[in-house]
Formats: C-alpha cells, sequence, structure tokens
C-alpha cells in the first residue's frame, strides 16, 4: 500500500514538474510574444507621424486635426511649439500668427513694422481669442492648400502643448493605443536672442508628463544642431532626439557641394542624436520620374544607426518624382527604406503600409 502511494506521489510528482516546465513555456511565449516581438515590430516597422495632425483635412495643429489622426491610426501625433508672451508653449508651426489666425482682424494695432503679428507679444488669454482658419497666404489671403478646409469656416483655436499631452493622454486611455508625441522646438536661436529659453520650458512640461528616456514614444526634433546639443549635454534629456535637415545642401540639379551629410558627419551627429529628419529632397533627388534616384542618405545614416523620418508627403501636392501617392510610398519605404515618414494624409499612409504588409 505505501509502496503504491509512493508510485502514485512520484508519478504526480514528474507529472508536476513537467507541468511546470509546460507552464514556464507558455509564460515564456506570451512574453516573446507580447513583450519581445512588438518591440521588435516597433523597431523595424515604420511609423506614421501626423505632420501638424491630419492637416490634409483639419486646419493644422487644432485639436480636431490630431484627434482626426489619432483615429487614421498615426503612430505620432506632431507638435510645433512657439512660447506666448507669458512663456506657455503653445502649438502652431510658425513665429507669427497672422498666416492661420484672425490675429490681424482681432488684433490690428499688434503688428509690427515688419508686418508680422509674433505670438511672443501676445499673453496666452490673448491668443485663446483667436480663430484658427486653415493656412493662407497673408499677400492673397487665399489658401496655401486650394482643396483642403475652407478658410474661416466653422471654429477652432490654438492650443497649449499641456493641454494636446492631455488631449493624447486622455485618448490613449479612452481608444486603448498608445500614440506618441513628435514636439519640435522652433526657432530656439532666435526665442533666446527674445531673452526666451524655450527648450528648457518644453522639456519640462515633457518630462512632468512621463517623458523621459528612449523607452517613452516621444520624439524631440529641431532644426538647429547646436540647440540639439545643447538639449542633450546641457539640459540633460535623456530622451529621442531628431535633427531636421533642409534639402538646401546641393544645387537644385544635385551638382554641388556633395552629399546632404556625409557618412562621418553622421557618425558625429549619432553621439547625441538618435535620428534625422530630412526633407524629401534629400532622400529622393529629382525633377521626375524618369531622373529620380534615391540618395545615399537613408544607407549612410543606418550606417551611423540613425533612423530617418523625412518630411513631408502630401496628396495634393505630391513630390516632383512622383506620379501617385502609392508611388511616392513605395521609392520611400521600399527602395529608400526610412524608417518613418510626416505625412498630411495619415490615413493614406497608414492604408498603403498596411496593404504591403508593414503593419
Ligand atoms: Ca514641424
Amino acid at each position: 500500500m505505501l509502496g503504491k502511494d509512493f508510485q502514485l506521489f512520484a508519478f504526480l510528482s514528474r507529472r508536476s514538474q513537467g507541468e511546470h516546465r509546460n507552464v514556464l513555456r507558455n509564460v515564456l511565449t506570451v512574453i516573446l510574444l507580447s513583450v519581445v516581438l512588438p518591440l521588435v515590430a516597433q523597431i523595424s516597422k515604420p511609423v506614421v507621424i501626423a505632420h501638424r495632425g491630419a492637416s490634409g483635412y483639419l486646419p493644422e495643429h487644432t485639436v480636431e486635426a490630431k484627434v482626426l489622426a489619432f483615429e487614421m491610426g498615426a503612430d505620432f501625433l506632431e507638435q510645433d511649439l512657439v512660447l506666448t508672451k507669458d512663456d506657455v508653449p503653445v502649438v502652431m508651426h510658425d513665429i507669427h500668427l497672422e498666416t492661420i489666425s484672425d490675429v490681424a482682424q482681432r488684433f490690428p494695432d499688434r503688428k509690427q513694422s515688419d508686418g508680422h503679428y509674433y505670438a511672443l507679444d501676445f499673453t496666452l488669454s490673448e491668443i485663446q481669442q483667436l480663430r484658427v482658419n486653415e493656412r493662407i497666404n497673408p499677400a492673397t489671403g487665399k489658401a496655401v492648400y486650394a482643396k483642403r478646409f475652407p478658410v474661416g469656416r466653422a471654429s477652432f483655436q490654438i492650443p497649449t502643448l499641456e493641454e494636446e499631452l492631455q488631449l493624447i493622454e486622455g485618448l490613449n486611455k479612452t481608444r486603448g493605443r498608445v500614440v506618441g508625441i513628435y514636439p519640435e522646438i522652433k526657432q530656439p536661436g532666435w526665442h533666446r536672442q527674445q531673452g526666451r529659453d524655450i527648450s528648457r520650458i518644453v522639456l519640462a512640461i515633457l518630462r512632468r508628463h512621463g517623458y523621459t528616456t528612449k523607452q517613452n514614444l516621444c520624439w524631440v526634433q529641431c532644426f538647429e544642431v547646436d540647440e540639439l546639443k545643447r538639449i542633450r549635454f546641457e539640459l540633460g534629456w535623456e530622451g529621442r532626439l531628431v535633427l531636421l535637415l533642409g534639402s538646401g545642401r546641393r544645387n537644385s540639379d544635385g551638382s554641388g557641394a556633395g552629399p546632404w551629410f556625409t557618412a562621418a558627419e553622421l557618425a558625429e551627429l549619432a553621439k547625441f542624436a538618435d535620428g534625422i529628419g530630412p526633407a524629401l529632397g534629400a532622400v529622393v533627388f529629382g525633377t521626375s520620374k524618369a531622373d529620380r534616384k534615391v540618395t545615399d542618405l537613408v544607407k549612410n545614416a543606418h550606417a551611423a544607426k540613425l533612423v530617418v523620418h523625412p518630411y513631408t508627403l502630401r496628396s495634393d501636392e505630391l513630390p516632383k518624382w512622383a506620379d501617385s501617392m502609392d508611388d511616392a510610398q513605395q521609392l520611400l519605404f521600399n527602395e529608400a527604406g526610412i524608417d518613418g515618414l510626416f505625412t498630411d494624409v495619415p490615413d493614406l499612409t497608414v492604408r498603403w503600409l498596411s496593404a504591403h504588409g508593414k503593419r
């Protein structure tokens, strides 16, 4: 009887060990599927960055444009940031107000001698009185992009950075997705000439909202390389950094001063930045589909371990070298090998990536 019990115990014990191994294997599988693979996918799958929100459909940088981009499946929502007179970062593209708001009608006597209405001359409460419109050319009063949201229709406002971060946090909670942010420090050198340290103010807000390391879905971007260095070394930012690049380092025919960034310069940049945000023209060169050529910029950036997120794809202003959105996206994602794209039409970029197994 004792022997039988012992045999039964030994059997159960063996079985239990086997079950433990199974459980362990299952746990490891779950960890692999739920934690490791998504991280790998996140690194290797291109990201969709909603340029000023879904700005192809609603006035740029409005809350409405951000909500729409969120629902279109964008991975990151962009914020361009400038300061108000009372040092509040607001989400708008230019340091001037007249191209995207009714400031000239509402505050006609606040125009500077150069013809501009500077955000820095207005308090937040004044800026909150403005109505935002689709971007216009102030000389003609006409929309810059004729097919976009009608100028002067409906009611939109300029949000603060803080309001926008709260909006995205709220949507991430209620919609069950984690969408990242992509804040750009606008003209930090100019802000400092005016006695303002925009980077320091913006970074404090980002940190307060939990964006502190490279694990967080936040790319801080800037056109000014010295400021980017300062952000990393002097202001101690430990999150992701992108240097924005124009396409102005070559002549328009492709001749001239060599590559937009040399391999050596990119290696130097990689000491403090995590990626570059070049103009599309620095990634694909050409004036037509017939003469287009992928430059070596992405290859060189990848060799330096920098990601490449070019700007900006627009369905109503295609690059000269593409004859359709699909054509442009095929070239950028498949041939140039970019890691993400600033797009005014996030729905079309999400759709293309999904159709080609990249999401
Ligand atoms: Ca920007």
